[in-house]
């Protein structure tokens, strides 16, 4: 995570892998990457989405990670749901009616 020193800005940058623009890219790819998994991702940037991961592991493996909190999180909570009859018990005592 170097960021790039701004004093070395005026070196000319002609390589088509442009570090920098790449990490543009990648900046990009991590704000929408919810977007992706929660399945609310336009077809446009999600074509782009798909291109970039093809070519960026590192992407590739924060959108799998996310993927997986995301689905460790969804079975937490549908776990934690309790069945009505209880929860309406647990309501009922809460209020006082034991
Ligand atoms: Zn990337």
């Amino acid at each position: 995570m170097n960021g790039w020193d701004p004093t070395e800005s005026e070196a000319p940058i002609v390589d088509d892998t442009d570090p920098r623009a790449f990490a543009m890219e990648c900046r990009r790819v991590r704000q929408v990457v919810f977007l992706y998994t929660d399945n609310e991702m336009g077809q446009e940037l999600l074509v782009a989405f798909r291109e970039h991961l093809e070519l960026c592991p590192h992407c590739l493996q924060e959108v799998q990670a996310a993927q997986r909190l995301l689905t460790l999180l969804r079975a937490r909570c549908a776990r934690r749901a309790a069945p009505e009859g209880l929860r309406l018990r647990i309501v009922r005592r809460l209020t006082g009616g034991f």
